[in-house]
Protein backbone atom coordinates (compact mmCIF):
# COMPACT_ATOMS: atom_id res chain seq x y z
CA UNK A 1 0.00 0.00 0.00
CA UNK A 2 1.16 3.26 -1.32
CA UNK A 3 0.65 6.45 1.16
CA UNK A 4 1.80 9.94 0.86
CA UNK A 5 1.89 9.95 4.54
CA UNK A 6 3.12 6.36 5.80
CA UNK A 7 1.73 7.76 9.16
CA UNK A 8 -1.43 7.33 8.38
CA UNK A 9 -0.90 3.67 8.77
CA UNK A 10 -0.69 2.72 12.02
CA UNK A 11 -1.04 -0.57 13.93
CA UNK A 12 -1.64 0.01 17.33
CA UNK A 13 -4.91 1.27 19.56
CA UNK A 14 -4.89 4.94 20.69
CA UNK A 15 -5.27 5.54 24.11
CA UNK A 16 -5.02 9.06 26.22
CA UNK A 17 -2.78 10.59 23.68
CA UNK A 18 -0.29 7.14 23.43
CA UNK A 19 -0.15 4.35 20.87
CA UNK A 20 -0.24 1.73 22.40
CA UNK A 21 -0.22 -2.51 22.02
CA UNK A 22 -2.43 -4.85 23.77
CA UNK A 23 -1.42 -5.83 27.11
CA UNK A 24 -0.80 -9.65 26.22
CA UNK A 25 1.18 -8.70 22.58
CA UNK A 26 -2.11 -10.58 20.82
CA UNK A 27 -2.89 -8.75 16.87
CA UNK A 28 -5.05 -9.45 14.31
CA UNK A 29 -4.87 -9.51 10.65
CA UNK A 30 -6.69 -6.95 8.60
CA UNK A 31 -6.96 -8.48 5.48
CA UNK A 32 -7.79 -7.20 1.71
CA UNK A 33 -11.27 -7.99 0.93
CA UNK A 34 -10.89 -8.27 -2.96
CA UNK A 35 -7.52 -10.55 -2.45
CA UNK A 36 -7.53 -11.73 0.89
CA UNK A 37 -4.30 -10.45 1.64
CA UNK A 38 -3.48 -9.39 4.91
CA UNK A 39 -2.65 -5.69 4.62
CA UNK A 40 -1.50 -4.85 8.72
CA UNK A 41 -1.80 -6.26 12.35
CA UNK A 42 -3.49 -4.33 14.49
CA UNK A 43 -3.03 -4.50 18.44
CA UNK A 44 -6.05 -6.85 19.53
CA UNK A 45 -7.27 -5.26 22.98
CA UNK A 46 -9.72 -6.69 25.26
CA UNK A 47 -11.76 -5.55 28.13
CA UNK A 48 -8.93 -3.98 30.75
CA UNK A 49 -7.23 -1.63 27.90
CA UNK A 50 -11.08 -0.54 27.07
CA UNK A 51 -11.31 0.52 31.08
CA UNK A 52 -8.40 2.10 30.73
CA UNK A 53 -9.26 3.92 28.02
CA UNK A 54 -12.78 5.17 29.63
CA UNK A 55 -10.67 6.22 32.81
CA UNK A 56 -8.47 8.45 30.24
CA UNK A 57 -11.57 10.09 28.96
CA UNK A 58 -12.97 10.59 32.37
CA UNK A 59 -9.94 12.27 33.36
CA UNK A 60 -9.73 14.27 29.98
CA UNK A 61 -13.58 15.47 30.76
CA UNK A 62 -13.79 18.21 33.05
CA UNK A 63 -11.14 20.26 31.22
CA UNK A 64 -12.88 19.25 27.83
CA UNK A 65 -16.07 20.35 29.11
CA UNK A 66 -14.66 23.57 29.76
CA UNK A 67 -13.22 24.58 26.90
CA UNK A 68 -15.49 27.20 24.98
CA UNK A 69 -17.45 26.11 21.88
CA UNK A 70 -15.17 28.24 20.11
CA UNK A 71 -11.57 26.38 21.08
CA UNK A 72 -13.40 23.38 20.33
CA UNK A 73 -14.54 24.49 17.29
CA UNK A 74 -10.88 25.19 16.38
CA UNK A 75 -9.49 21.78 16.56
CA UNK A 76 -12.68 20.44 14.47
CA UNK A 77 -12.05 22.24 12.00
CA UNK A 78 -8.13 21.68 11.80
CA UNK A 79 -9.02 17.95 12.00
CA UNK A 80 -11.46 19.06 9.10
CA UNK A 81 -8.48 20.47 7.44
CA UNK A 82 -6.08 17.86 7.93
CA UNK A 83 -8.80 14.34 7.09
CA UNK A 84 -9.81 16.92 3.63
CA UNK A 85 -5.50 17.40 2.79
CA UNK A 86 -4.75 13.21 3.42
CA UNK A 87 -8.23 12.34 1.49
CA UNK A 88 -6.07 10.45 -1.17
CA UNK A 89 -4.18 8.42 1.17
CA UNK A 90 -7.53 7.85 3.42
CA UNK A 91 -9.31 6.42 0.53
CA UNK A 92 -6.14 4.17 -0.76
CA UNK A 93 -6.48 2.70 2.89
CA UNK A 94 -10.77 2.43 2.88
CA UNK A 95 -10.11 0.87 -0.57
CA UNK A 96 -7.36 -1.65 0.83
CA UNK A 97 -9.10 -3.02 3.92
CA UNK A 98 -12.97 -2.69 3.02
CA UNK A 99 -12.93 -3.03 -0.55
CA UNK A 100 -15.45 -0.31 -2.35
CA UNK A 101 -14.44 1.32 -5.40
CA UNK A 102 -11.68 4.20 -4.20
CA UNK A 103 -13.98 6.83 -6.46
CA UNK A 104 -16.80 5.87 -3.84
CA UNK A 105 -14.01 5.75 -1.09
CA UNK A 106 -12.85 9.15 -1.45
CA UNK A 107 -16.48 10.02 -1.79
CA UNK A 108 -17.04 8.99 2.01
CA UNK A 109 -13.95 11.02 2.87
CA UNK A 110 -15.79 13.91 1.83
CA UNK A 111 -18.42 12.96 3.28
CA UNK A 112 -17.12 12.07 6.16
CA UNK A 113 -15.31 14.99 7.03
CA UNK A 114 -18.21 17.63 6.18
CA UNK A 115 -19.72 16.04 9.68
CA UNK A 116 -16.76 17.33 11.20
CA UNK A 117 -16.91 20.78 9.41
CA UNK A 118 -20.24 20.88 10.33
CA UNK A 119 -20.57 20.30 14.12
CA UNK A 120 -16.69 22.91 14.45
CA UNK A 121 -19.61 25.02 12.92
CA UNK A 122 -22.40 24.00 15.54
CA UNK A 123 -19.87 23.72 18.71
CA UNK A 124 -20.76 27.44 18.10
CA UNK A 125 -24.23 27.29 18.63
CA UNK A 126 -24.98 25.39 21.54
CA UNK A 127 -27.87 27.64 23.28
CA UNK A 128 -29.29 27.03 26.08
CA UNK A 129 -32.92 28.58 27.11
CA UNK A 130 -34.39 31.63 29.11
CA UNK A 131 -38.07 30.44 29.89
CA UNK A 132 -41.15 32.96 30.95
CA UNK A 133 -41.47 32.20 34.54
CA UNK A 134 -44.23 30.65 35.96
CA UNK A 135 -44.59 33.51 39.04
CA UNK A 136 -43.57 37.22 39.24
CA UNK A 137 -40.83 36.12 41.96
CA UNK A 138 -39.25 33.22 39.43
CA UNK A 139 -36.39 32.92 36.54
CA UNK A 140 -36.37 30.02 34.85
CA UNK A 141 -33.52 29.06 32.33
CA UNK A 142 -32.26 25.90 30.34
CA UNK A 143 -28.80 24.88 30.65
CA UNK A 144 -27.22 22.26 27.68
CA UNK A 145 -24.00 20.51 28.78
CA UNK A 146 -22.08 17.83 27.77
CA UNK A 147 -23.35 14.35 28.68
CA UNK A 148 -20.28 12.73 29.46
CA UNK A 149 -17.50 10.28 27.97
CA UNK A 150 -19.14 8.50 24.75
CA UNK A 151 -18.72 5.87 23.34
CA UNK A 152 -18.75 4.88 19.69
CA UNK A 153 -19.09 1.22 17.97
CA UNK A 154 -18.84 1.48 14.58
CA UNK A 155 -19.38 -0.77 11.24
CA UNK A 156 -17.25 -1.71 8.75
CA UNK A 157 -19.76 -0.28 5.70
CA UNK A 158 -18.47 3.51 6.20
CA UNK A 159 -15.34 3.08 7.94
CA UNK A 160 -15.16 6.60 8.45
CA UNK A 161 -18.26 8.65 7.95
CA UNK A 162 -19.71 5.95 10.83
CA UNK A 163 -17.28 7.03 13.34
CA UNK A 164 -17.00 11.01 12.41
CA UNK A 165 -20.84 10.89 12.86
CA UNK A 166 -20.47 10.16 16.23
CA UNK A 167 -17.66 11.50 17.10
CA UNK A 168 -17.70 14.77 15.73
CA UNK A 169 -21.25 16.36 17.57
CA UNK A 170 -19.31 14.75 21.14
CA UNK A 171 -16.59 16.48 20.64
CA UNK A 172 -18.03 19.48 19.66
CA UNK A 173 -20.81 19.05 22.66
CA UNK A 174 -17.80 18.80 24.90
CA UNK A 175 -17.65 14.56 25.43
CA UNK A 176 -14.36 12.96 25.26
CA UNK A 177 -14.75 9.86 23.14
CA UNK A 178 -14.09 5.50 23.36
CA UNK A 179 -14.22 4.32 19.36
CA UNK A 180 -14.29 0.79 18.82
CA UNK A 181 -14.50 0.40 15.16
CA UNK A 182 -15.16 -2.52 13.29
CA UNK A 183 -12.02 -5.32 13.37
CA UNK A 184 -12.59 -5.66 9.84
CA UNK A 185 -11.81 -1.98 8.84
CA UNK A 186 -9.59 -0.82 11.98
CA UNK A 187 -6.92 1.17 9.57
CA UNK A 188 -9.24 4.26 8.66
CA UNK A 189 -10.30 4.81 12.66
CA UNK A 190 -6.35 4.69 13.54
CA UNK A 191 -5.56 7.01 10.79
CA UNK A 192 -8.61 9.63 12.16
CA UNK A 193 -7.21 9.10 15.15
CA UNK A 194 -3.64 10.05 14.19
CA UNK A 195 -4.65 12.96 12.24
CA UNK A 196 -6.78 14.14 15.18
CA UNK A 197 -3.78 13.86 17.53
CA UNK A 198 -1.67 16.15 14.69
CA UNK A 199 -4.88 18.69 15.24
CA UNK A 200 -4.02 18.93 18.73
CA UNK A 201 -7.16 17.62 20.59
CA UNK A 202 -6.03 17.10 24.34
CA UNK A 203 -4.67 14.14 25.94
CA UNK A 204 -7.62 11.44 26.47
CA UNK A 205 -10.17 13.51 24.52
CA UNK A 206 -9.82 11.04 21.69
CA UNK A 207 -9.27 6.82 22.04
CA UNK A 208 -9.70 4.61 19.79
CA UNK A 209 -9.82 0.61 21.06
CA UNK A 210 -9.52 -2.28 18.49
CA UNK A 211 -10.09 -5.73 19.48
CA UNK A 212 -11.43 -8.61 17.56
CA UNK A 213 -13.02 -9.51 20.93
CA UNK A 214 -16.50 -6.89 20.21
CA UNK A 215 -18.69 -8.65 23.12
CA UNK A 216 -15.87 -8.26 25.91
CA UNK A 217 -15.39 -4.37 24.40
CA UNK A 218 -19.27 -3.90 24.66
CA UNK A 219 -19.79 -5.41 27.79
CA UNK A 220 -17.32 -2.67 29.49
CA UNK A 221 -18.34 0.14 27.26
CA UNK A 222 -21.85 -0.77 28.15
CA UNK A 223 -21.24 -1.46 31.89
CA UNK A 224 -19.13 1.47 32.88
CA UNK A 225 -21.14 4.03 34.60
CA UNK A 226 -18.39 6.53 33.58
CA UNK A 227 -19.46 5.75 30.15
CA UNK A 228 -22.57 8.23 29.89
CA UNK A 229 -23.60 7.97 26.23
CA UNK A 230 -23.01 4.84 23.69
CA UNK A 231 -24.23 5.29 20.00
CA UNK A 232 -23.81 2.11 17.67
CA UNK A 233 -24.32 1.54 13.92
CA UNK A 234 -24.75 -2.29 13.05
CA UNK A 235 -27.11 -4.82 12.65
CA UNK A 236 -30.24 -4.56 14.75
CA UNK A 237 -29.63 -7.89 16.90
CA UNK A 238 -26.19 -6.10 18.33
CA UNK A 239 -27.88 -3.13 18.78
CA UNK A 240 -30.83 -4.80 20.99
CA UNK A 241 -27.89 -6.28 23.22
CA UNK A 242 -26.16 -3.25 23.30
CA UNK A 243 -29.64 -1.38 24.47
CA UNK A 244 -30.10 -4.28 27.18
CA UNK A 245 -26.86 -3.88 28.38
CA UNK A 246 -27.27 -0.20 28.65
CA UNK A 247 -30.68 -0.22 30.34
CA UNK A 248 -28.19 -1.64 33.67
CA UNK A 249 -27.26 1.64 34.62
CA UNK A 250 -29.44 3.78 32.31
CA UNK A 251 -27.27 4.68 30.21
CA UNK A 252 -28.60 6.95 26.80
CA UNK A 253 -28.17 4.93 23.77
CA UNK A 254 -28.58 5.95 20.20
CA UNK A 255 -28.84 3.20 17.42
CA UNK A 256 -28.74 3.14 13.87
CA UNK A 257 -29.41 -0.14 12.67
CA UNK A 258 -30.50 -2.30 9.91
CA UNK A 259 -32.97 -1.31 7.26
CA UNK A 260 -35.40 -3.08 4.38
CA UNK A 261 -36.01 0.22 2.21
CA UNK A 262 -38.85 0.10 -0.37
CA UNK A 263 -38.11 2.03 -3.57
CA UNK A 264 -41.48 2.76 -4.98
CA UNK A 265 -42.03 4.07 -8.86
CA UNK A 266 -45.51 5.01 -9.53
CA UNK A 267 -46.65 4.43 -12.87
CA UNK A 268 -46.17 8.40 -13.20
CA UNK A 269 -43.18 8.44 -12.35
CA UNK A 270 -40.24 9.74 -14.60
CA UNK A 271 -38.52 6.46 -15.52
CA UNK A 272 -34.99 7.40 -16.34
CA UNK A 273 -34.92 9.28 -13.11
CA UNK A 274 -36.06 6.11 -11.32
CA UNK A 275 -33.91 4.21 -13.11
CA UNK A 276 -31.19 6.43 -12.03
CA UNK A 277 -32.20 6.52 -8.37
CA UNK A 278 -32.32 2.79 -8.15
CA UNK A 279 -28.77 2.87 -9.60
CA UNK A 280 -27.36 5.09 -6.81
CA UNK A 281 -29.52 3.72 -3.83
CA UNK A 282 -29.53 -0.08 -3.97
CA UNK A 283 -25.87 -0.81 -6.32
CA UNK A 284 -23.48 2.04 -3.98
CA UNK A 285 -20.95 0.11 -1.79
CA UNK A 286 -22.22 -3.20 -3.44
CA UNK A 287 -25.14 -2.90 -2.00
CA UNK A 288 -23.51 -2.93 1.79
CA UNK A 289 -25.68 0.01 2.86
CA UNK A 290 -28.16 0.13 5.80
CA UNK A 291 -30.04 2.89 3.54
CA UNK A 292 -29.66 0.71 0.41
CA UNK A 293 -32.32 -0.26 -1.65
CA UNK A 294 -33.86 -3.55 -0.49
CA UNK A 295 -37.10 -3.90 -2.52
CA UNK A 296 -38.59 -2.09 -5.47
CA UNK A 297 -41.95 -2.39 -6.14
CA UNK A 298 -43.12 -1.25 -9.88
CA UNK A 299 -46.74 -0.39 -11.02
CA UNK A 300 -47.86 -2.85 -13.15
CA UNK A 301 -48.14 -0.33 -16.22
CA UNK A 302 -44.44 0.51 -16.61
CA UNK A 303 -43.23 -2.56 -15.19
CA UNK A 304 -41.90 -4.45 -18.52
CA UNK A 305 -40.67 -1.37 -19.50
CA UNK A 306 -38.72 -0.43 -15.73
CA UNK A 307 -37.43 -3.98 -16.17
CA UNK A 308 -35.89 -3.02 -19.87
CA UNK A 309 -33.93 -0.34 -18.77
CA UNK A 310 -32.81 -1.22 -15.49
CA UNK A 311 -31.41 -4.19 -17.39
CA UNK A 312 -29.22 -1.74 -19.40
CA UNK A 313 -28.54 0.00 -16.51
CA UNK A 314 -27.05 -2.64 -14.34
CA UNK A 315 -25.48 -4.51 -17.42
CA UNK A 316 -22.97 -1.20 -17.48
CA UNK A 317 -21.76 -1.77 -14.14
CA UNK A 318 -18.11 -2.79 -14.25
CA UNK A 319 -17.58 -5.16 -11.96
CA UNK A 320 -13.53 -6.08 -10.32
CA UNK A 321 -11.02 -4.96 -7.74
CA UNK A 322 -11.89 -1.38 -6.64
CA UNK A 323 -8.72 -0.08 -7.53
CA UNK A 324 -9.27 -0.63 -11.48
CA UNK A 325 -10.34 2.40 -13.55
CA UNK A 326 -14.23 2.37 -13.96
CA UNK A 327 -14.90 -0.49 -11.56
CA UNK A 328 -18.76 0.28 -9.72
CA UNK A 329 -19.18 -3.05 -8.10
CA UNK A 330 -16.41 -4.17 -5.80
CA UNK A 331 -16.30 -7.27 -3.87
CA UNK A 332 -18.58 -7.92 -0.80
CA UNK A 333 -16.79 -7.50 2.84
CA UNK A 334 -15.84 -11.69 3.32
CA UNK A 335 -17.45 -14.92 2.49
CA UNK A 336 -20.36 -15.06 5.33
CA UNK A 337 -21.61 -11.90 3.42
CA UNK A 338 -21.21 -13.62 -0.07
CA UNK A 339 -22.87 -16.53 1.13
CA UNK A 340 -25.99 -14.67 2.69
CA UNK A 341 -26.30 -12.93 -0.57
CA UNK A 342 -26.28 -15.99 -2.65
CA UNK A 343 -28.61 -17.93 0.18
CA UNK A 344 -31.43 -15.66 -0.48
CA UNK A 345 -31.23 -15.46 -4.05
CA UNK A 346 -31.45 -19.11 -4.21
CA UNK A 347 -34.49 -18.97 -1.75
CA UNK A 348 -36.36 -16.28 -4.04
CA UNK A 349 -35.69 -18.60 -7.11
CA UNK A 350 -36.97 -21.57 -5.43
CA UNK A 351 -40.28 -19.79 -4.62
CA UNK A 352 -40.87 -18.64 -7.86
CA UNK A 353 -38.70 -15.62 -8.56
CA UNK A 354 -37.20 -14.90 -12.49
CA UNK A 355 -33.53 -14.29 -12.69
CA UNK A 356 -32.96 -11.13 -15.27
CA UNK A 357 -29.49 -10.76 -14.58
CA UNK A 358 -26.53 -12.12 -12.94
CA UNK A 359 -27.43 -14.61 -10.02
CA UNK A 360 -23.49 -15.70 -10.24
CA UNK A 361 -20.20 -14.64 -8.66
CA UNK A 362 -17.77 -12.79 -10.42
CA UNK A 363 -13.90 -14.50 -10.40
CA UNK A 364 -11.59 -11.45 -10.62
CA UNK A 365 -11.76 -10.60 -6.56
CA UNK A 366 -12.52 -12.64 -3.63
CA UNK A 367 -15.88 -12.44 -2.47
CA UNK A 368 -17.51 -10.91 -6.02
CA UNK A 369 -21.11 -11.11 -6.55
CA UNK A 370 -22.35 -9.66 -9.96
CA UNK A 371 -25.09 -7.13 -9.49
CA UNK A 372 -27.87 -9.16 -10.07
CA UNK A 373 -31.86 -8.43 -11.05
CA UNK A 374 -35.03 -10.61 -9.77
CA UNK A 375 -38.04 -10.48 -11.01
CA UNK A 376 -41.57 -11.20 -9.54
CA UNK A 377 -40.22 -10.97 -6.13
CA UNK A 378 -43.24 -11.37 -3.58
CA UNK A 379 -43.28 -9.00 -0.68
CA UNK A 380 -43.10 -12.08 1.16
CA UNK A 381 -40.20 -14.01 0.56
CA UNK A 382 -36.89 -13.92 2.78
CA UNK A 383 -35.23 -11.81 -0.07
CA UNK A 384 -37.94 -9.00 0.75
CA UNK A 385 -37.97 -9.47 4.42
CA UNK A 386 -34.38 -9.29 4.95
CA UNK A 387 -31.61 -6.83 4.74
CA UNK A 388 -30.20 -8.32 1.96
CA UNK A 389 -26.70 -6.55 2.04
CA UNK A 390 -25.38 -6.77 -1.50
CA UNK A 391 -26.09 -6.07 -5.14
CA UNK A 392 -29.10 -7.73 -5.69
CA UNK A 393 -32.52 -5.92 -7.19
CA UNK A 394 -35.92 -7.52 -6.17
CA UNK A 395 -38.74 -6.30 -8.84
CA UNK A 396 -41.89 -6.18 -6.94
CA UNK A 397 -45.22 -5.23 -9.47
CA UNK A 398 -48.19 -3.83 -7.68
CA UNK A 399 -51.49 -1.86 -9.04
CA UNK A 400 -52.95 0.07 -6.07
CA UNK A 401 -51.32 3.24 -3.85
CA UNK A 402 -53.38 1.64 -0.67
CA UNK A 403 -51.48 -1.91 -1.39
CA UNK A 404 -48.05 -0.71 -2.41
CA UNK A 405 -47.86 1.39 1.42
CA UNK A 406 -49.05 -1.06 3.09
CA UNK A 407 -46.43 -3.53 1.48
CA UNK A 408 -43.85 -0.50 2.04
CA UNK A 409 -44.65 -0.53 6.03
CA UNK A 410 -44.90 -4.78 6.32
CA UNK A 411 -41.31 -4.95 8.03
CA UNK A 412 -40.34 -4.65 11.62
CA UNK A 413 -37.54 -1.96 9.72
CA UNK A 414 -38.11 1.97 9.18
CA UNK A 415 -35.07 3.80 7.91
CA UNK A 416 -35.33 4.92 4.62
CA UNK A 417 -37.68 4.80 1.73
CA UNK A 418 -38.04 6.07 -1.30
CA UNK A 419 -40.49 6.55 -3.87
CA UNK A 420 -40.92 8.47 -7.66
CA UNK A 421 -44.21 10.08 -8.77
CA UNK A 422 -44.80 13.41 -10.40
CA UNK A 423 -48.25 13.37 -8.80
CA UNK A 424 -47.93 16.22 -6.31
CA UNK A 425 -51.49 15.19 -3.83
CA UNK A 426 -49.93 11.20 -4.24
CA UNK A 427 -46.40 12.53 -3.04
CA UNK A 428 -47.97 14.41 0.10
CA UNK A 429 -49.83 11.41 0.95
CA UNK A 430 -47.20 9.17 0.83
CA UNK A 431 -44.42 10.55 1.99
CA UNK A 432 -46.86 10.95 5.16
CA UNK A 433 -48.22 7.11 5.24
CA UNK A 434 -44.55 5.56 4.52
CA UNK A 435 -43.44 4.59 7.81
CA UNK A 436 -39.84 5.57 8.05
CA UNK A 437 -37.27 8.05 9.37
CA UNK A 438 -36.33 9.31 6.16
CA UNK A 439 -37.99 9.47 2.37
CA UNK A 440 -36.21 10.05 -0.79
CA UNK A 441 -39.18 11.49 -3.53
CA UNK A 442 -37.53 11.84 -7.12
CA UNK A 443 -34.41 11.17 -5.26
CA UNK A 444 -31.93 8.22 -4.55
CA UNK A 445 -29.48 9.63 -2.62
CA UNK A 446 -30.49 11.30 0.73
CA UNK A 447 -27.32 11.28 3.05
CA UNK A 448 -26.16 14.72 3.97
CA UNK A 449 -24.79 15.99 7.23
CA UNK A 450 -27.04 19.10 6.98
CA UNK A 451 -29.92 16.64 7.55
CA UNK A 452 -31.03 14.68 10.31
CA UNK A 453 -30.39 10.85 9.31
CA UNK A 454 -31.95 8.27 11.34
CA UNK A 455 -34.77 5.53 11.76
CA UNK A 456 -38.15 4.54 13.20
CA UNK A 457 -39.50 1.48 14.41
CA UNK A 458 -36.50 -1.22 14.70
CA UNK A 459 -34.08 0.36 12.94
CA UNK A 460 -32.83 2.92 15.62
CA UNK A 461 -32.69 5.51 17.82
CA UNK A 462 -31.68 9.13 17.53
CA UNK A 463 -30.62 11.14 14.73
CA UNK A 464 -27.13 11.80 13.47
CA UNK A 465 -25.95 15.33 11.19
CA UNK A 466 -27.49 18.28 11.07
CA UNK A 467 -29.06 21.00 14.16
CA UNK A 468 -30.27 17.69 15.51
CA UNK A 469 -27.35 15.87 15.43
CA UNK A 470 -25.76 17.48 18.45
CA UNK A 471 -28.48 17.16 20.89
CA UNK A 472 -27.48 12.83 21.73
CA UNK A 473 -24.88 14.40 23.39
CA UNK A 474 -25.75 17.18 25.84
CA UNK A 475 -28.18 17.20 28.68
CA UNK A 476 -30.58 19.59 29.45
CA UNK A 477 -30.31 21.14 32.42
CA UNK A 478 -33.34 23.41 33.99
CA UNK A 479 -32.26 25.95 36.08
CA UNK A 480 -35.74 27.39 38.81
CA UNK A 481 -34.28 30.84 40.69
CA UNK A 482 -35.82 32.49 43.14
CA UNK A 483 -35.22 36.60 42.87
CA UNK A 484 -36.64 37.52 46.45
P1 LIG B 1 -22.23 -6.15 10.72
O1 LIG B 1 -23.02 -7.40 10.53
O2 LIG B 1 -22.62 -5.04 9.82
O3 LIG B 1 -20.75 -6.36 10.84
P2 LIG B 1 -22.35 -5.92 13.55
O4 LIG B 1 -23.50 -5.40 14.34
O5 LIG B 1 -21.93 -7.33 13.73
O6 LIG B 1 -22.73 -5.55 12.08
O7 LIG B 1 -21.06 -5.02 13.80
C1 LIG B 1 -21.08 -3.62 13.98
C2 LIG B 1 -20.11 -3.28 15.09
O8 LIG B 1 -20.55 -3.91 16.29
C3 LIG B 1 -18.67 -3.75 14.88
O9 LIG B 1 -17.78 -2.80 15.40
C4 LIG B 1 -18.63 -5.03 15.68
O10 LIG B 1 -17.33 -5.36 16.13
C5 LIG B 1 -19.50 -4.64 16.86
N1 LIG B 1 -20.07 -5.77 17.62
C6 LIG B 1 -20.45 -6.99 17.16
N2 LIG B 1 -20.95 -7.74 18.17
C7 LIG B 1 -20.88 -6.98 19.28
C8 LIG B 1 -21.23 -7.18 20.68
N3 LIG B 1 -21.76 -8.33 21.11
N4 LIG B 1 -21.00 -6.15 21.53
C9 LIG B 1 -20.48 -4.99 21.11
N5 LIG B 1 -20.13 -4.74 19.84
C10 LIG B 1 -20.33 -5.71 18.93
Amino acid sequence: MQLNNPALLQHQSFIDGQWCDASNGEVFAVKNPATGDVIAEVADLGADETTRAIAAAEAARADWSAYTGKERSALLRRWFDLIIEAQDDLAVLMTSEQGKPVNEARGEVLYGASFVEWFAEEAKRVYGDIIPPHGRDKRLLVLKQPIGVAAAITPWNFPIAMITRKVAPALAAGCPVVIKPSELTPLSALALAQLAQEAGFPQGVFNVVTSTNAPAVGKVLCADSRVRKLSFTGSTPVGKLLAEQCASNVKKVSLELGGNAPFIVFDDADLDAAISGVIASKFRNAGQTCVCTNRIFVHEAVYDAFAEKLKTAVHALAVGNGFDEGVAIGPLIDDRALHKVESLVKDALDNGATLLSGGERFESVTNGYRPTILSNVDNAMRIAQEEIFGPVATLIPFTEEADVVQMANDTPFGLAAYFYSRDIGRVWRVSEALEYGMVGINEGIISTEVAPFGGIKESGLGREGSKYGIDDYVEIKYLCMGVN
